[in-house]
């Protein structure tokens, strides 16, 4: 027999042959009964039986076969051995008995093609001596047996060599791993066992990180020696049943029967641990009820692309609802669906009294609009599109909307209008997001000096150089910066003269409780001081009661938002009502740009 002959083959195709040469083995017996010398006595009719018997669970096994368990395989080429021998036993002659006896060369092709060849060598001996014995006992010659014999043992090579060519077009020559289409076939027969089974099933995708690095430094020699330990170091790291594959580049995947996805997810941690030759990126996921092997696969690289956009180095479980966010995130940014709304910015100095304000500007907050309608708030998709990489497609696409926006207002109101618009870590560090801005200010026609981008204190705190050299790009172009939800993080006051800002947004929390807490007054009546002495504009958030409204301006805070001067509507309703009146903001804004 040839090396041993891997599974190929997934259970669909397995009971599709046996269920072929059951249904022909079957309906050969009319032939036999009626065109040979079998008399319609009782062992004619116990031939038309046995056909019949063959080509019913043949029929059975085109219809439900793949739903058998792999031990159900082996019982049915028994009872095909049997069906056989004993149809050759009711045979009248020799040379019927060798007609009949010819069928054993479907069996020999089976169990050679579908089985282990260990498991093939044990059905094949059995055949061997069914065969010999029934064919014997009906008086074949010794010359027909030997030939019978020799048939077989072709049919025996043949088979195996053509089985073993099959596999090698599933194996990876570089690392001797399964490669892409030995992987797919393993998973779509771990689908089915799994669903038929009720069991779990978890795979996940892995990528080499920074392998360009490693081929560009060290050329491809370099690079297929990393792939080749990776594999080396991977695949004992994995528990029996696993399959690990190498899909082509630097991509591997590992299929995991009987895990969870968390177990599996704990699975890949220690492969990732075993893996000393290079870092590894990963994305789990579990078969869900009802999902193909594609779901699972689509799944898991979702997975491991928010595993990559959170930093490489890293494995990711696949989690539904927000793998379901990001795609219609992605779906609704490419249909315009993600809107800048504008919530009024307005100026306090009119003093105590009323709410006094003149809107000097507007901060531009993402709104997800539905096409039913439903306005989606952005704590319910900002933390998806910062995962999943869409983070700076939709910051883009806000911004550019927001300038669009404001321009319209602007028209409107015959003035100028400041626009703050936010800004994620993972934008900034994107290393053309200055450019970019520029590009969308001069598209849309908005000021340069009329933008102000906020970042988070925390973002700035990180301190990424590349973050931070980003904001003072776009100072330097004209944009002013805004370190937004200040009092929320944890910088200390003495970062202040080295934040790239020009002003501090006091976080809502902080401006809460200045109304009751004569602690929290305190400081905000010392932050104010600080902020004017190191040329700071303060802008309070939050303000939602003229109490509030009042004691900030008492404080001389200048700057105040809130639900007190207007929620964030749509920038068209803002430029169908121009208030009045409009000097003071006018003025205010002229100051602003001088100071800037
Ligand atoms: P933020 O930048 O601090 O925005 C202020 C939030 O406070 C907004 O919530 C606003 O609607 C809300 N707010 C305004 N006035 C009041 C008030 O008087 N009382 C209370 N309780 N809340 C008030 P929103 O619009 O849900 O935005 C939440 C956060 O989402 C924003 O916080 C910002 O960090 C982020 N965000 C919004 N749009 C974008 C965007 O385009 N890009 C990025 N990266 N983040 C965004
Ligand atoms: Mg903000
Ligand atoms: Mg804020």
């Amino acid at each position: 027999m040839p090396p041993a002959p891997p599974a190929v083959t997934a259970s669909r195709s397995t009971a599709a042959a046996m269920g072929v040469f059951l249904v022909a083995g079957g309906l050969t017996s009319p032939a036999v009964v009626l065109g040979t010398d079998v008399v319609l006595d009782a062992r004619g009719l116990g031939l038309l039986g046995i056909g019949a018997a063959a080509a019913a669970t043949g029929a059975a096994m085109l219809a439900f076969g793949h739903r058998v368990r792999p031990a159900g395989y082996h019982a049915v080429v028994g009872l095909g051995t049997a069906l056989i021998t004993a149809a050759v036993l009711l045979t009248p002659s020799a040379t019927t008995a060798l007609t009949v006896g010819a069928l054993y060369a479907f069996i020999v092709v089976d169990v050679v093609y579908f089985f282990g060849r260990r498991q093939a060598a044990a059905h094949l001996a059995s055949v061997a001596a069914a065969a010999g014995t029934a064919l014997t006992v009906r008086d074949v010659p010794a010359g027909a047996l030997v030939t019978l014999a020799l048939v077989g043992a072709a049919l025996t090579y043949v088979v195996g060599a053509l089985v073993q060519r099959a596999s090698t077009a599933s194996r990876d020559s570089l690392t001797g791993l399964c490669n892409r289409r030995g992987f797919d076939d393993a998973v779509e027969a771990a689908v089915v066992t799994a669903e038929r089974a009720g069991t779990l099933l978890s795979a996940a995708l892995l990528d080499v990180d920074h392998f360009k690095t490693v081929n560009d430094r060290g050329g491809h020699a370099a690079g297929d020696q990393l792939l080749r330990a990776i594999a080396d170091q991977a695949a004992p790291a994995l528990p029996a049943g696993a399959v690990l594959a190498r899909f082509g580049g630097d991509e591997f995947a590992v299929l995991l029967p009987g895990r969870t996805g968390t177990q599996a997810q704990a699975v890949v941690e220690r492969l990732r641990e075993a893996v000393t030759a290079a870092a590894l990126s990963a994305g789990v996921a579990e078969l869900r009820p009802g999902h193909a092997a594609a779901d699972l696969l689509r799944h898991a690289d979702t997975a491991l692309y928010a595993a990559k956009a959170a930093g490489r180095g890293r494995s990711r479980l696949h989690d539904d609802t927000s793998a379901d966010t990001i795609r219609d995130l992605a779906d609704a940014l490419g249909r315009g669906h993600v809107r800048a709304w504008f919530q009024p910015l307005v100026s306090l100095a009119g003093g105590p009294g009323g709410p006094g304000g003149e809107v000097v500007g507007f901060e531009a907050l993402a709104r997800w609009v539905r096409p039913d309608g439903h306005v989606v708030p952005p704590v319910e998709f900002i933390p998806a599109a910062e995962t999943s990489g869409l983070i700076a497609e939709l910051g883009l696409a806000v911004l550019a909307d927001a300038c669009r926006g404001a321009r319209e207002v602007r028209d409107a109101w015959g003035r100028d209008l400041l626009l703050t618009v936010n800004v994620s870590g993972r934008e900034l560090t994107s290393g053309d997001y200055p450019d970019r801005v520029q590009e969308i200010l001069r598209a849309t026609g908005w000021p340069t000096d009329l933008l102000v981008v906020e970042v988070t204190e925390s973002l700035v705190d990180g301190s990424s150089a590349q973050a931070l050299a980003a904001l003072e790009e776009l100072r330097a172009r004209g944009v002013a910066v805004a370190i937004d939800d200040f009092g929320t993080g944890y910088s200390a006051f003495s970062r202040l003269d080295t934040l790239p800002a020009d002003y501090l947004k006091l976080d809502n929390v902080f401006v809460a409780d200045i109304t009751t807490s004569p602690r929290r007054a305190g400081m905000l009546q010392a932050l104010l001081s600080l902020a004017r002495a190191l040329g700071l504009q303060v802008v309070a958030e939050g303000v939602e009661t003229q109490e509030q409204a009042d004691l900030l301006t008492g404080m001389g805070c200048t700057l105040a938002q809130g639900w007190l001067f207007g929620r964030p509507v749509p920038p068209a309703r803002l430029a169908a009502t121009p208030p009045v009146p409009v000097d003071r903001a006018a003025q205010w804004l002229a100051g602003a740009r001088d100071r800037s």
